[in-house]
């Protein structure tokens, strides 16, 4: 009866979270340790934009993909692997030190290229998680460091909330996260304005995200099913 796809295939989860998200957002399908016979469905209904968090599989899927897809990298990434990904990734979501930022600079120069990047804030409880403190990227970012660092856009901040049930807390993070967004926009970045992507929601908390801000969204498991690691 429907011509709409079923909502058991890649292509139907897509069409159903597209739907209900609002305008504005940017959605990042978020494929790690999924085959690429599931990356190559969602780019049959027309996803471009993926989101990998292991160097050594953003290469490998980037070779076999269509060259019009924009891979984002969103996972911790090691200074000895910023080479692996930098010809390929088209937005690095997870620069959490100074040090990362600038090997990332430097590389990009010994490219001749330009990347984008966005700075990984960790306001979660929990403790592994990896990324500046709000008042560490706020110290950190000076208008001296940006113009030092020609070969790097920042472009914005990612983080992500308390992997809790607690609602409460959960928008704390999120609205944490905004209002640094906010302190960075309208002080070191206010005569930027390609510094305009708040990075924040997954699977489980995305509506609430976008609720506190957030106009980039990261999305595997509603998309792909679970991950099998
Ligand atoms: C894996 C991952 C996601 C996607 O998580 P889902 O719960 O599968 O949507 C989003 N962001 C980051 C940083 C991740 O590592």
């Amino acid at each position: 009866m429907s011509n709409l796809p079923s909502a058991d295939t890649i292509a139907g989860r897509l069409a159903a979270l597209r739907a209900s998200m609002p305008e504005g957002v940017e959605l990042v399908a978020v494929s790690k340790f999924h085959p690429l016979e599931s990356l190559r469905e969602a780019y049959g209904a027309g996803q471009r934009v993926f989101g990998e968090s292991r160097a050594n599989e953003l290469r490998a899927k980037a070779v076999e993909m269509p060259s019009d897809v924009s891979w984002h990298f969103i996972g911790h990434l090691q200074t000895n692997k910023v080479r692996t990904i930098l010809p390929h990734v088209s937005l690095i979501h997870s620069i959490d030190s100074e040090r990362l930022l600038r090997l990332v600079a430097e590389e990009a120069r010994r490219l001749g290229r330009r990347v984008s990047v966005l700075l990984q804030v960790h306001v979660a409880l929990e403790e592994t998680k990896f990324g500046f403190t709000p008042d560490e990227v706020i110290s950190l970012m000076s208008p001296e460091l940006v113009a030092g660092l020609p070969e790097v856009e920042i472009r914005g901040l990612m983080g992500m909330a308390s992997n809790v049930d607690d609602e409460a807390r959960i928008s704390e993070d999120f609205e944490t996260l905004r209002l640094t967004f906010g302190r960075l926009k309208t002080t070191v970045f206010a005569d930027a304005p390609t510094f305009d992507t708040l990075s924040m929601g997954m699977s489980h908390d995305w509506p609430l995200a976008v609720a506190h801000g957030s106009n980039m969204i990261r999305v595997g498991t509603t998309i792909f099913g679970e991950r099998e690691y």
